[in-house]
């Protein structure tokens, strides 16, 4: 599944509710999911099911948004695509 593919699945499933939801309330669920994910890594042993479905999540409400916010995620990781966007190294030399 490409990135544009799973933006375009989370739209099918979220968008009318996220919308009505609106940015500033969808954004505080995505900083949850961040926190849930935090709680994840920190847990020992790491339960890598677990660990999945918090990155999913976190990718989901992190998609969600920027389908609101009219971003295409596709497109925003181009951004990353010829490496280092700052010296254009890969890897990093800044
Ligand atoms: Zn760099």
């Amino acid at each position: 599944m490409t990135i544009e593919a799973f933006q375009k699945q989370i739209e099918d499933i979220y968008y009318t509710r996220d919308a009505e939801r609106g940015v500033p309330l969808t954004f505080t669920w995505f900083v949850e999911e961040v926190g849930e994910l935090a709680k994840e890594i920190r847990k020992q042993p790491q339960d890598i099911a677990r660990l999945r479905e918090e990155f999913a999540d976190v990718f989901a409400w992190l998609a969600t948004l920027a389908s609101l916010l009219g971003i295409s995620l596709e497109d925003a990781a181009k951004i990353y695509a010829e490496g280092c966007p700052k010296c254009s190294g890969t890897p990093c030399r800044c």
